[in-house]
This record gives C-alpha cells, sequence and structure tokens, in this order.
C-alpha cells in the first residue's frame, strides 16, 4: 500500500550559514561537528499502552536548540531512540539513501522496546527526503563523503512518574560527513571489555537507545587508556560468546571462504550493514554462519591461521578492519597485520554500491533528489 506523501510545513532559516562557510566545511567535513540549516519535527502525542495517538505537525524549521521542560521524561528515565544513515551524491548530482526502509522498521523495533510510539515507515522515508531537499547544498561530493543524517525520537512530556510518555518528538538532523578513514584504510586495535557488558538478557541491546552508548563509554575509556580505538563486548553468560563493538557489528573471515558474525541473540543490535554485508557475501558464493562465536574459537583460529581476517561494520565507518584484541590477559591478532583481502573487497563494493558506481543488485538504494 501507498501513502500519499505528508506535506511537511516549511518554516526556513532567516540565517543560513553563508555559502563561502559551507563551502569551508565541505571542503573537510569531519564527522558529526557541523549541521546542516535545517532539521525536521513532528509531534506525537498519545497513549501507547492503549495503542491510541496521533503523529502531528510535520515541518521543516531552522536547525536550532529545542526548548525541553526540565522535566521532560527523557532527561530523566531516558526514553530516547535513534537511528543513523547516509545521504550519498551520485556522479549525476543526484543523492541517494541506502536500505532507508531497514531504518525505519529498526527504528521502529526500537520505539516498541523503548515504549515509543511507531512512526509510518512513509512519513520516516518522506521526512528524510524532506530535509535533504531543502539542505541539499550540503550533501557533499568527495569520495567516501555523504550527508549523515540522524532521525531520533524523545519522549518531551513533562512528568516524573514512571510510565511511558505521553507527549514525543520525532526529528531528524543532518551533518556532512568526511571519508570516515581519512586515507588509506588502517587496521583499529580493540579492547576486550572484561569489567562492562553494554547489553544484558533482556535489556536494550537490540534497540538502538541511547543508553546503551552511555553504558558503554566507560569501558570505551579503559580502552583509550590502553591505546585502543574501539571496544569489544563479550556475553559472559554465553561462555565468552563475541557480541559486538559499542556501536559496529563484528565479522570472522576464514581461509576457505567462511565467513562468520555473532548469532542475533537480543543483546546484539542487527546493523544494517551487517545485513547487508551476509547478502554481499553469499552473492560472492562465499558460505556466512551467524552463531555463537566464543574468544576462545577467535584465539585458536588465530593460532592455527584459519582465521585470516576480522572486522568490524557500521553505517558511519562502513568496514573498518580489525588489527588485534587486546585484553590485560593477552593479544589476539599479529601487529601491523595488513587489511584483509576479503574485508577490502567487500568494503570496496559495498561503498562503490552506495555511490552509484556500481550496479545495485538488490534494489537498496532510494533516490532523495
Ligand atoms: C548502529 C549500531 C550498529 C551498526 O548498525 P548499522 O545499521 O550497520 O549502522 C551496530 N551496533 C550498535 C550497538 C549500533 O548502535
Amino acid at each position: 500500500m501507498t501513502t500519499e506523501p505528508t506535506t511537511f510545513a516549511h518554516h526556513l532559516s532567516q540565517d543560513p550559514v553563508p555559502d563561502e562557510v559551507r563551502t569551508a566545511v565541505l571542503a573537510d567535513p569531519g564527522f558529526g561537528t557541523t549541521f546542516t540549516d535545517h532539521m525536521v519535527k513532528i509531534d506525537w502525542s498519545g497513549d501507547v499502552v492503549r495503542g491510541t495517538g496521533r503523529w502531528s505537525d510535520p515541518r521543516i524549521e531552522p536547525y536550532g536548540p529545542l526548548v525541553l521542560d526540565p522535566a521532560a521524561a527523557v532527561l530523566h528515565y531516558g526514553q530516547e531512540i535513534f537511528e543513523g544513515l547516509k545521504a550519498y551524491r551520485h556522479a549525476d548530482g543526484s543523492v541517494w539513501t541506502f536500505r532507508a526502509d531497514a531504518n525505519a522498521d529498526r527504528l521502529n523495533r526500537s520505539a516498541r522496546r523503548l515504549a515509543l510510539p511507531e512512526l509510518p515507515e512513509q512519513l520516516f522515508l518522506d521526512a528524510l527526503r524532506e530535509l535533504v531537499r531543502v539542505d541539499e547544498q550540503w550533501v557533499p561530493d568527495g569520495d567516501g563523503e555523504s550527508l549523515y543524517l540522524r532521525p531520533f525520537m524523545i519522549a518531551t512530556e513533562a512528568f516524573l512518574g514512571v510510565r511511558p510518555a505521553r507527549e514525543v518528538l520525532f526529528s531528524v538532523i543532518a551533518s556532512p560527513a568526511g571519508n570516515y578513514f581519512g586515507g588509506p584504510v588502517k587496521p583499529v586495535d580493540i579492547w576486550l571489555s572484561r569489567d562492562y557488558a553494554r547489553a544484558g538478557r533482556g535489556g536494550t541491546g537490540a534497540a538502538k537507545c541511547g543508553g546503551n552508548y552511555a553504558a558503554s563509554l566507560v569501558a570505551q575509556l579503559e580502552g583509550d587508556a590502553h591505546g585502543c580505538q574501539q571496544v569489544m563486548f563479550l556475553d559472559r553468560d554465553r561462555g565468552d560468546a563475541v557480541e559486538e563493538l559499542g556501536g559496529m557489528n563484528v565479522f570472522f573471515v576464514h581461509e576457505d571462504g567462511r565467513l562468520v558474525t555473532p548469532e542475533l541473540t537480543g543483546t546484539i543490535l542487527e546493523g544494517v550493514t551487517r545485513r547487508s554485508i551476509i547478502q554481499l557475501a553469499k552473492d560472492r558464493g562465499l558460505s556466512v554462519e551467524e552463531r555463537r562465536f566464543t574468544l576462545d574459537e577467535w584465539r585458536e583460529g588465530w593460532r592455527a591461521g584459519t582465521i585470516t581476517e576480522a572486522f568490524a561494520c557500521g553505517t558511519a565507518a562502513v568496514i573498518t578492519p580489525i588489527g588485534r584484541l587486546v585484553s590485560a590477559e593477552e593479544v589476539i591478532g599479529d601487529e601491523g597485520a595488513r587489511p584483509g583481502e576479503v574485508t577490502m573487497d567487500i568494503r570496496k563494493q559495498l561503498l562503490e554500491i552506495q555511490t552509484g558506481r556500481a550496479e545495485d543488485p538488490h534494489g537498496w538504494l532510494t533516490r532523495l533528489v
């Protein structure tokens, strides 16, 4: 069923970023520090407990601070979810998103877990399109560059009782993003978190919510202190099963071409990148196993030479080769290892599909502008 596109009211900025400033930003966008001239806002009021409520007043506003009551539920109980996806400029100037329907779907799975209202998929897609159209000049066109889109939903109701909020805001902001790697791709070292978990049985690990990230920060600090850029979390209850990094899923490549990635257990966030890699690997005739994968198996596979590559994946950095896993007790992986061949091949193919330089065999791209 297709529904009519939603009409968004346009309250355009009277004070947009001057052309020369924007041009300077786009020359070296970095990541997540500069934002476009506008944002999307849609209000909701209702009662998720009774299954009632409606979205209203979809609009484009100048980018700027939110006015929130200090009692807004999000500030106290963290009732919040978000998404992350990119808009890519193709060689002919058109702008496309990658699998935005999967992000819409995941937003609603997260919403259900956090007792927030679901947003119709069409409204999600319309919101992205509307924002990218008004801020089209902010979509960079350099190699590996994109406009990063950050949809999010927060509980705005001013009420200190603990129950699902009856007033909610959905918003989308956008930020030009540079080539995450900034030059040649280098493997990253990963710190193994032994003292902290980001998720637990029955918790919110499979939902994209801010609280999971808050919970991962001390582990990240520990990793930083040991010279590592990312943190690996384990499921200690399942015999040290490898889960994922703070914001990226992981894959292990075997010498016989098999890929293994931890199965979705409810404590792992299902990445759109993960799902896409599974498909692309299968298209290449590689077998992909989604199953329990333990630290012991990683260690033994690395020692025996049967595990030849490991990589992390997510929208922001696409695919990052993992160099070594570092913990207080041991190091798994070789110092100075080069990025693996399979890792780099899949990375290249994924990037080429996203940027329109390769065929899109699964119809993953949607044109925005
Ligand atoms: C967002 C996220 C990922 C990656 O998801 P993508 O859809 O591939 O960007 C992986 N793990 C966590 C915890 C995440 O929040």
